[in-house]
């Protein structure tokens, strides 16, 4: 069965004293406020891990993800950080191909199947994400799009492989700008991931796999976009950042 989860993406928010009051304040919150079932994660700054790792020990709903890792196993890449040290510092996720990552840093198909296989060899669960661009959905080739990032970076993988990924659906224009996909513009594209990942993989693999929505998800609409049927939960960005925010987040299954 697949799980309910909702990741906090702090970007680059936060000095490291403010990301381990944040991490305090959330584990706090979820040991008073979290009966359900739902697993909990915090995306934090490269620098910031080690230190949310051990703050969050106590509490086994959450897990911590980094925001993203080098192409690379080792070696000579100045700057980079490597899915060995992140799992290395306690890390049990990483975000893979964010559309910041695809847009600012040009992070092709192929550079994120790498980080997506290296990830999974380290025993690390990537949190691949997908999404289009405004100009896309307006041509009304959203679905064909989403699909081929997913066929170019993902469906070299084992069906072993693709059920230990999360795979985060995250409209560009809904990012950041406060504009939300609805309840069915979400649930339309995430059973249209499913069926993609079916295709491949069958269905049974692709009902195990969690599909998360991002993209501007805030307390007031994380309810009708919960309760869609393809939606398990959501990756956070701006609501992340606020404990009480990202808890009653958590709390909208
Ligand atoms: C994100 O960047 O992953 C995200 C979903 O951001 P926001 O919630 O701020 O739109």
């Amino acid at each position: 069965m697949r799980k309910h989860i909702v990741a906090g993406n702090w970007k680059m928010n936060k000095t490291l004293a403010e990301g381990k009051a944040l991490a305090s304040e959330v584990v706090n919150m979820v040991h008073a406020e979290v009966p359900g079932d739902v697993v909990v994660i915090l995306g934090a700054p490269f620098i910031h891990l080690p230190a949310v790792v051990q703050l969050t020990a106590s509490a086994s709903k959450v897990l911590v993800a980094a925001q993203n890792c080098s192409e690379h196993a080792a070696g000579a890449y100045t700057g980079e950080v490597s899915v060995a040290m992140l799992k290395s510092a306690g890390v049990q996720y990483v975000i893979i191909g964010h559309s910041e990552r695809r847009q600012y840093f040009y992070e092709n198909s192929e550079q994120l199947a790498k980080k997506v296989d290296l990830a999974l060899a380290e025993g690390l669960t990537p949190i691949f994400c997908c999404g289009e661009p405004l100009e896309v959905r307006e041509e009304k080739a959203h679905f064909d799009y989403v699909c081929r990032q997913l066929t170019e970076s993902l469906f070299h993988l084992t069906r072993e492989q693709i059920t230990r990924l999360v795979i985060a659906y995250e409209p560009i224009w809904a990012i950041g700008t406060g504009k939300t996909a609805s309840a069915a513009q979400a649930q339309e594209m995430h059973a249209k991931i499913r069926g993609h990942l079916a295709s491949q993989y069958g269905a049974e693999a692709a009902n195990n796999i969690s599909l998360l929505y991002g993209g501007s998800c805030k307390p007031d609409n994380a309810k009708e976009l919960f309760a869609n049927p393809d939606v398990d939960g959501g990756l956070i960005g701006g609501a992340s950042l606020k404990a009480r925010d990202f808890i009653d987040i958590v709390n909208s299954f």
